[in-house]
């Protein structure tokens, strides 16, 4: 069965969109630690970022560059924090998180109530960096 975040890549599920191309996707998280926190995904299935042949982690990694420099123009911060955790969704993704200090990468802390307009907002923003 198609995992929920290859629903999101072929549009059966609603996301805020960042960017994508033949072989990688990003989006908001629906759920963020902080404004602009996004994830970065193969379009291929594989719910382990260690399994991935290394062309696709490659890849993979040079287009979460390319996000983080946007959401980095975009969003307030002193850098963008890295995160590859996987315990929800079995779907490789990097978390990329715009962070002001050590504890904004605390995942186990309350995540952020945003209105789908202040979604929208964040996600046009950042699109238009990239
Ligand atoms: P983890 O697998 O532990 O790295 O966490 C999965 C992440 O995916 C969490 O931060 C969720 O908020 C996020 N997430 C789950 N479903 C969606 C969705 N439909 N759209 C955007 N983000 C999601």
């Amino acid at each position: 069965m198609a995992t929920i975040f290859t629903k999101i890549i072929n549009g059966e599920i609603p996301c805020y969109k960042i960017a994508e191309d033949d072989k990688y996707f990003a989006f908001l998280d629906i759920n963020p630690v902080k404004k602009g926190h996004t994830l970065v995904i193969p379009k291929i299935e594989d719910d382990y970022i260690f399994n991935l042949d290394d062309d696709t982690l490659m890849g993979l990694t040079l287009f979460a560059k390319k996000v983080a420099l946007a959401i980095e123009s975009a969003m307030p911060c002193k850098r963008i924090g890295v995160a590859v955790m996987g315990m929800e969704v079995p779907h490789v993704h990097i978390h990329l998180v715009p962070m002001e200090s050590e504890g904004d990468l605390n995942f186990a802390k309350q995540k952020l109530q945003l209105s789908s307009e202040e979604m929208d907002a964040i996600a046009e923003k950042i699109r238009k960096e990239m």
